[in-house]
């Protein structure tokens, strides 16, 4: 299978090539030129395959110029011993439609490890295949997830160097220490005085310039990332969802009508795994995109028009704090059956208008594949307090938001359908916001704040972030947004 750029399909590489580089010369996104679909049989076999299984026959279809030896290695080395129970994504059942799909098991407790923890495993091996020998240095912009899982993920890997930006007043107390006490030899974390889309976008910046290029290549190293616009990233979230109906079809419900999806959604890659599922076979009927106070995302759904010229929130669900949804230009150009020079314009206007308006005919596919809704941190709080209430389940700020457009959606259309609803991080993980949701008695210190939750609501506080009592702070840079590129030369020691 090859994989082409969304911005010039003439560009062809092999599945190596693509999560080596991690994106095209141009800006593009690699796609794959065809999605596998899988027949019923098939998904039958898989039932009865344990997550590895399922992991390495989903891998093998998009992988093709993998060997099975080294998908097994992939796979092994990141699904053993990292999950809970060797379960990376268990479904937690809420009355009787409702699948909450825990995607947190992992050893940063949100659902970027399901990806992050292969992906160092994909890239390795990508790297030896294209051969050109060099250190990879990873660059990653972080909303709080990404960066910790990316560096649990590539700690002490081997001929690679990790460099993580966080928007310094943009990620959770919690966060923020998982990140700056993060262990390891070649990791390093910068905080940058800005917001997500300025660390994202710098990163952008730093990768596609020629010049900076030419001085890494000097230096024998070669940029490649970790983001959600790597391939490697994205095609390991295919493997839950399929994961998750292979779960539904084994407890029995029925699916005869298809199900929905909802996807707390931020750069856009967690719900465009669902969509590869669903045009894999997967019987997806809407896929529900939620999204915070920063509702672009639900506005370009609803009309069309993709506008980023507005204010920026800073809320209680900061991984979805995103204006730039990067993913999306994947969608788009499936959307628009692969026209790359239209997308190509599409960006152009993003970049210098901050806007675009798609045609009609996107459009309407647009409209009948999504449903898109959102809520402030007001209607968080109320649905993460309204859950526990109502199934005695704690869930996350990003979860709730989730959560609380499926209801819109419930009454909105009356479709009561069986639902999966990704849940994306443990409540620890914001355990100040999920506090003050069930109690107006909130502790000054984030760990009294853990033991004020558990002791509230009985539910067992994850290891990787109980630890973190003891955890010593290694990283106290702030750059700012300006420098990031100076941040990368001192990390690297070149100049
Ligand atoms: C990253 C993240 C999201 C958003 O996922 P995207 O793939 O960027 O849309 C949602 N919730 C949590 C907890 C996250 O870490």
């Amino acid at each position: 299978m090859n994989y082409v750029s969304t911005r010039n399909n003439e560009v062809k590489v092999s599945s190596a090539f693509a999560i080596a580089h991690g994106i095209s010369v141009e800006g593009g996104l690699y796609v794959p030129e065809n999605i596998p679909v899988l027949s019923d049989e098939e998904f039958a076999a898989l039932s009865k395959l344990d997550y590895k299984g399922k992991a390495e026959y989903v891998l093998k279809k998009y992988l093709t110029d993998f060997t099975d030896e080294e998908i097994s290695h992939c796979v092994n080395g990141a699904y053993t011993g990292s999950f809970d129970d060797e379960l990376p994504a268990p479904i937690a059942q809420l009355g009787e439609n409702i699948n909450i799909l825990e995607l947190w098991h992992g050893p940063t407790c949100a659902f970027k490890d399901l990806a992050l923890q292969l992906l160092p495993y994909l890239l390795t091996t990508s790297t030896k295949k294209t051969a050109d020998g060099k250190k990879t240095v990873i660059l990653v912009a972080t909303s709080g997830d990404t960066g910790k899982a990316a560096l649990e993920g590539f700690k002490d890997v081997d001929n690679t160097e990790i460099i993580v930006f966080y928007p310094s007043e943009g990620v959770s107390p919690m966060q923020k220490l998982q990140m700056d006490s993060q262990k390891g030899k070649n990791v390093h974390v910068c905080a940058i005085k800005g917001n997500f889309d300025d660390a994202q976008s710098g990163v952008k910046k730093i990768f596609t310039d020629s010049e900076i290029k030419n001085t890494l290549a000097q230096n024998g190293m070669e940029f490649s990332s970790a983001n959600s616009i790597n391939w490697g990233r994205l095609v390991p979230q295919i493997i839950y969802y399929i994961s998750a109906y292979c779960d539904m079809l084994s407890k029995g419900d029925d699916l005869s009508d298809g199900f929905n999806i909802v996807v707390p959604t931020g750069n856009f890659g967690n719900i465009l795994a669902a969509y590869y599922a669903k045009k894999m076979g997967v019987p997806v009927n809407k896929l529900i995109c939620a999204s915070n106070a920063n509702r672009v995302l639900t506005d370009f759904i609803n009309t069309g028009v993709y506008d980023r010229n507005r204010d920026f929130y800073t809320t209680m669900s900061p991984s979805m704090d995103i204006l730039i949804s990067s993913n999306l230009e994947r969608m788009l150009y499936i959307l628009a059956d692969g026209d790359d020079k239209y997308i190509a314009k599409l960006q152009n206007n993003l970049a210098n208008e901050g806007k675009f308006t798609v045609n009609d005919d996107v459009f309407s596919k647009l409209q009948s594949l999504f449903y898109g809704a959102c809520c402030d941190d007001e209607g968080t709080l109320k649905t993460i307090k309204n859950t526990f209430e109502k199934y005695g389940y704690l869930c996350d700020t990003h979860t709730a938001v989730a959560i609380n457009a499926y209801e819109q959606y419930l009454n909105n259309t009356g479709d009561n359908r069986p639902v999966i609803i990704a849940s994306t991080a443990s409540p620890y993980k914001f355990a100040k916001s999920v506090l003050s949701a069930l109690s107006c008695d909130i502790p000054e210190n984030e760990f009294d704040t853990v033991d004020a939750l558990t002791e509230l609501t009985n539910v067992t506080v994850p290891t990787p972030l109980a630890e973190l009592k003891n955890a010593v702070v290694r990283f106290k840079d702030i750059y700012d947004k300006d420098d990031m590129y100076k941040a990368v030369c001192n990390c690297l020691k070149i100049n």
